[in-house]
């Protein structure tokens, strides 16, 4: 580092650097990727040691002195690059407590709030969010899972797909169509409690890298009154707004996991002998550790003035959030899949560290908005500013 570091940046105050300090001390227990159906116990875990060490703060936060509840985006995106960088299925973890309760600390009442945040704090019970559906994913005014009014409560009928901690959280944020309005205006999001009576989790899914991920079936679920979040039709802006503050954290996962293939890399090109010298005299390595280089500041400047302007001009900052992710994880995955050619035949050996990394980095492009989703928001938020 020439002189300077990340944290010289006027994005940050002095307690993100020694958040960053903190977090970078803590270690998974086992590196090895469990089975599919092992997911679960890891998770749990996982969940319990970052509870322990604290880290759960940076994505559930405490209620503030005046009773409000505030996240800060530098520290939640300083805490999931750490952990990324150190582990991406405990990164999972570390997201979907806050994806998992951001509908309760932005918009649930009281009771609510008591009832569920502390211990998803600790780590103690496990958040998910079931947004998508077989057939509406990116699209996701299109969901047809139905709440019905019923009594006092609702009546919940359909299937989700794809849903982090699906056979194992202790509740899940729905999102269901209420129908007070066509398309987005008319979804409402509910809590509901594993257990509850006609909900069913799928078998846990396998995917090219491990992640705890399974459909969900709900029929006639019955869901008292006190479980829905926020306003009837108002369910759309409350998923929005959870993803105003996590999207950018994707962009910053990627990139600790870019970091990390990085340092692999640097160390690699140092040692490796190539042609009667370490590879990294070669002109075209040189060029690619540079281009790999321009790539991860660019990610960290897109992550973290995206994660300031939230902090500190605050409202929704969603062209910021979703050109921070656009930019981080096409750039991360690029990283990576430089190190992985720098590697040679070890980079597509199964169980390199890279060759993981090859394989966590790439759901990022997809989940909570493939890249081209974000090209559409961005697009839609210029063209908003012009009228
Ligand atoms: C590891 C992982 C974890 C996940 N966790 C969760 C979770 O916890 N909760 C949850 O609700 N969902 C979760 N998802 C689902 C995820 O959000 C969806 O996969 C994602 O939104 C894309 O939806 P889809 O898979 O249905 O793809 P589709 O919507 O069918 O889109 C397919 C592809 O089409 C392209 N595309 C989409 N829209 C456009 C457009 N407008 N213009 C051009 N091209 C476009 C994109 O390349 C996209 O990848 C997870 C997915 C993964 C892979």
């Amino acid at each position: 580092m020439s002189g300077w570091t990340l944290w010289n940046l006027p994005f940050f105050d002095s307690g993100h650097a020694d958040l960053a300090r903190e977090v970078a001390a803590w270690r998974v227990q086992n590196h090895e990727e469990p089975s599919a159906e092992a997911l679960a116990d890891v998770c749990r875990d996982i969940a319990l040691s970052l509870g322990k060490a604290g880290i759960l703060e940076t994505v559930v936060p405490q209620r503030d002195a005046n009773g409000g509840w505030h996240l800060d985006v530098r520290a939640l995106c300083v805490a999931r690059e750490a952990i990324a960088y150190e582990s991406a299925m405990a990164d999972s973890v570390l997201a979907m407590q806050g994806l998992g309760t951001a509908a309760i600390w932005l918009h649930g009442t009281p009771a609510q709030q008591e009832r569920y945040l502390d211990r998803a704090r600790r780590g103690e019970a496990i958040a998910a969010l079931a947004v998508t559906e077989p057939d509406s994913g990116s699209d996701v005014a299109n969901i047809t899972t139905r709440a019905e009014r019923s009594g006092s409560g609702y009546i919940l009928n359909g299937a989700k797909a794809f849903i982090s901690n699906g056979n194992f959280a202790d509740h899940y944020i729905v999102l269901a169509r209420t129908g007070e309005a066509p398309g987005a205006r008319g979804l409402s999001a509910f809590i509901v409690d594993t257990g509850t009576p006609g909900l069913a989790a799928g078998a846990p899914m396998e995917m090219m890298a491990a992640h705890p991920l399974s459909g969900l079936t709900f029929e006639n679920c019955r869901i008292p009154m006190e479980n829905l979040i926020g306003e009837p039709g108002q369910g759309f802006k409350v998923a929005m707004a959870t993803f105003d503050i996590f999207r950018t954290s994707v962009g910053a996962a990627a990139l600790g996991m870019a970091r990390r293939a990085f340092d692999e890399t640097m160390s690699r090109v140092t040692q490796r002998q190539l042609f009667g010298s370490p590879m990294a005299q070669l002109a075209g390595v040189q060029a690619r550790l540079a281009d790999m280089k321009v790539d991860l500041d660019t990610a960290a400047l897109m992550v973290y003035r995206a994660a300031w302007a939230k902090d500190m001009i605050g409202g929704r900052c969603t062209q910021e959030a979703s050109m921070a992710k656009l930019v981080a994880t096409e750039a991360a995955s690029r990283v990576i899949d430089s190190a992985v050619q720098i590697f040679g035949g070890l980079g597509v050996t199964r169980g390199s560290l890279v060759e993981q990394l090859y394989r966590e980095v790439r759901a990022t492009r997809i989940y909570e908005g493939a890249s081209e989703v974000q090209k559409l928001v961005i697009a839609r938020t210029l063209l908003s500013e012009q009228r």
